[in-house]
């Protein structure tokens, strides 16, 4: 009798030792996944992708959960939105539609008064550009850089329509530097400074543009002070772009450029010395001088090619005329010829940025959702995007 109840009292202390052991594992379970730092239990958390400072990264001795072992999947870091872009989801209202046509606009030279004999057509003096800017600013343009243009990475405000710029021939009165003081500074009557000091009034407008250079005109290109390199970097470090317009500004027309050997050359060797200036600078769009092409059969070497060992690749050419461009996401679109605008010279011409501004209605154009990630059209638009090119964009219709 004794030895049964002496039984029964070890039983009760060893099952009371068991439930007190249970409820301890469970008490310390349920702190571990309370605690902030834990989120191998919760894939929504985010997670800092530095080590947070109360994990200790030291192995425990004898410990069989070391943090440095413990294979949990760590969550992706989602791409942070842009704070600056200004997004809007209520199409009814302002009827975004990102398979319109986007307007590429060609300049040449900035002078800062027009005489008898200043050219007629391709010459702009740097108040018309400035007034030109405020007009595209009111009309609702907003620039973006040819890159892209070329991805349609369009990250300009819900409502407003993108515009590119791109400038030919490297003149100085679309950028040249002066010094001041010891330093190189851009000259504020060029064309570049005076987008910079619009950009300052109006930093919505975008600071961007593509410059076509031809490197066998050397430090003729932006003539000014500093380097060719110094020139370059500036531009760049400013948000511009460079692109290739030929070595010796070739026409292809011409019956002595019309063959593979000279295409790749014209291109190739301008490339090679544009990296000899400004080592890794590479061009991936061609601006075709005069707009001249030459034979059909040989155009793929306007795309891509080598010469003296150096490989090119555009990825797209520009034409000279003359209207406003279709997106690249569309059916429509060819890399190998892009449609250009020509601003308006001392003479206005037909089809020039003057005639075409009243004729680029909105039911036309590329009107932008403010999303990049998303490509937002009508739904009878639908049928004029290639699926195929919107490179994980989503596409919206409505
Ligand atoms: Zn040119």
């Amino acid at each position: 009798m004794r030895k049964r109840k002496l039984n029964v009292r070890r039983f009760i202390t060893v099952l009371s030792v068991f439930i007190i052991s249970i409820v301890l594992i469970i008490i310390v379970v349920f702190m571990d996944n309370n605690n902030p730092d834990s989120a191998k239990n919760d894939p929504l958390q985010t997670v800092s992708p530095t080590v947070s400072p109360s994990v200790s990264t030291t192995p425990v001795p004898g410990s069989i959960e070391s943090p440095l072992v413990t294979p949990s999947p760590v969550p992706e870091e989602t791409a942070k939105p842009d704070q600056n872009l200004v997004i809007r989801t209520d199409y009814e209202n302002f009827l975004p539609n990102e398979s319109g046509e986007i307007p590429i606009i060609m300049f040449h030279r900035f002078i800062e008064a027009y005489e008898e004999n200043t050219e007629k057509e391709f010459t702009t003096t740097f108040a018309e550009f400035e007034a030109l800017l405020q007009t595209l600013y009111d009309a609702g343009y907003r620039l973006i850089s040819m890159e892209d243009f070329i991805d349609c990475n369009i990250k300009v405000p819900a409502g407003t329509m993108p515009m590119v710029f791109t400038f030919d021939d490297g003149t100085p009165g679309q950028f040249n530097l002066i010094e001041e003081g010891g330093c190189l500074k851009v000259n504020p009557k060029s064309a570049v400074g005076i987008m910079m000091a619009f950009n300052e009034k109006h930093p919505d407008f975008g600071l961007k543009g593509i410059f076509y250079v031809n490197m066998d005109i050397g430090d003729n290109t932006f003539k000014g002070a500093g380097t060719l390199r110094e020139r370059f970097e500036i531009l760049q470090s400013l948000g511009f772009e460079l692109g290739n317009h030929t070595w010796g500004h070739v026409d292809y027309t011409d019956p002595k450029n019309n063959s593979a050997g000279r295409i790749q050359e014209s291109i190739g060797r301008n490339q090679e010395k544009a990296d000899e200036i400004l080592p890794g600078l590479r061009f991936y769009s061609l601006a075709l001088p005069y707009g001249s092409l030459p034979d059909k059969s040989l155009y793929q070497y306007l795309e891509s090619g080598s010469y003296n060992g150096i490989e090119y690749k555009n990825e797209t050419i520009m034409a000279v005329g003359a209207e406003p461009s279709v997106p690249s996401i569309s059916k429509k679109y060819n890399s190998l010829y892009v449609r250009r605008i020509r601003a308006q010279g001392r003479v206005p011409v037909n089809g020039d940025l003057t005639w075409w501004l009243p004729r680029m209605s909105p039911n036309r154009m590329f009107i932008s959702d403010g999303d990049p990630t998303t490509i937002v059209v009508p739904e009878e638009k639908r049928d004029t995007i290639a699926v195929e090119k919107l490179n994980g964009k989503r596409l919206i219709t409505y």
